[in-house]
């Protein structure tokens, strides 16, 4: 099941995505989707790259003339030191999820999980603009939320809550220079009940509640959320996480992963193809797909 269209000749546009694994990623269905909607001359694959010959991987795009690339875990971090220029956002976040591949065969990084975890909450920057907020987690994903809300929002306090707390530390020391109104505070999640219920807005980052372990939640107790809260849970798979069951159930706002999913790819695409995506063709296939698989 798949995109269809898709044509290669001598004149595609490869773009590649570095990961590994990367035999559960949907960046080729949703980038080639849109290709073939589009009738752009472009095509997107996945390459399993190990850790250590990602230095390879990264020099081989501009070798091969790729147009660019999206990188997946483990490797956002592992390319910054092959790419020869990164924008601000990936130099802030310290992490890269795409490369483009300029004309002179160069290498430019930048970070679109920032754009595209902000998309779905800027209809609601009135409500979050110097709010409290809290992030569960402090993996690749936190780093570039918890950036995108210190710049975004200015929130009064940002706790970062995390399994591993000296991983949340060195998350707030990194954000340091963005942290103008010293908002950032870490705590254990056994420690951060009153910054979950004192939220406005709370993100979950962690794995946790992601297919198969639907069951999971990163955060037990539905109590703590109640009307006045937005949870956004940046897991797409499923779309209706427990986490965001359970927040709905006491009246809170919630927000899935999915849109983030497609506006972040939507946000690379721009930059490979000159083209804006087709975001709604793209969201509509992914629901088709989805029903088919857990039908
Ligand atoms: P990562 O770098 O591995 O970080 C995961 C973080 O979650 C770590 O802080 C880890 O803690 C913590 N964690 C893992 N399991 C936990 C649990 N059961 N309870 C509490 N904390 C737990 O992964 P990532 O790249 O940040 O990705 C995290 C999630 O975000 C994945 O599900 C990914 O699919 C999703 N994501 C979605 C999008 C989107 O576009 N919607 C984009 C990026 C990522 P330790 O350090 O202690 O292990």
């Amino acid at each position: 099941m798949g995109p269809d269209a898709i044509h290669i000749d001598a004149n595609t546009r490869l773009i590649a995505l570095l990961g590994y694994p990367v035999g559960q990623t949907l960046s080729p269905f949703i980038h080639n989707t849109a290709f073939a909607a589009q009738s752009i001359n472009f095509a997107f694959a996945a390459f399993p790259v190990p850790p250590e010959r990602i230095g390879d991987g990264v020099r081989g795009l501009a070798a091969l003339h790729f147009a660019g690339a999206g990188v997946t875990i483990p490797h956002k971090q592992a390319v910054l030191p092959y790419l020869d220029e990164l924008s601000p956002r990936a130099h802030a976040v310290g992490a890269s999820n795409m490369i483009v591949r300029r004309p002179d065969g160069t290498l430019f990084g930048d970070n679109t999980d920032v754009t595209g975890f902000l998309a779905p909450l800027l209809f609601l920057a009135d409500r979050l603009r110097g709010a409290d907020m809290a992030v569960l987690g402090a993996g690749g994903a936190a780093r570039a939320v918890a950036y995108a809300l210190l710049v975004t929002f200015r929130p009064k306090r940002l706790a970062l809550i995390a399994r591993t707390p000296s991983k949340a530390d060195m998350l707030a020391k990194d954000l340091t220079a963005f942290d103008e109104h010293e908002a950032l505070e870490v705590h254990a999640f056994s420690s951060a009940r009153a910054a979950v219920r004192g939220a406005r807005l709370v993100v979950n980052t962690t794995p946790a509640g992601m297919y198969p372990s639907v069951d999971d939640s990163p955060w037990n107790d539905a109590d703590d959320f109640g009307d006045d809260h937005i949870v956004y849970d940046i897991v797409y798979n499923p779309e209706e996480t427990r986490l965001l069951s359970d927040a709905a159930s006491r009246g809170a706002v919630t927000i899935g992963g999915l849109d983030m999913l497609v506006e972040q790819a939507a946000a690379a695409y721009v930059q490979w193809t000159g083209h804006e995506m087709p975001v709604d063709v793209v969201k509509e296939a992914l629901r088709r797909r989805s029903e088919m698989l857990h039908r």
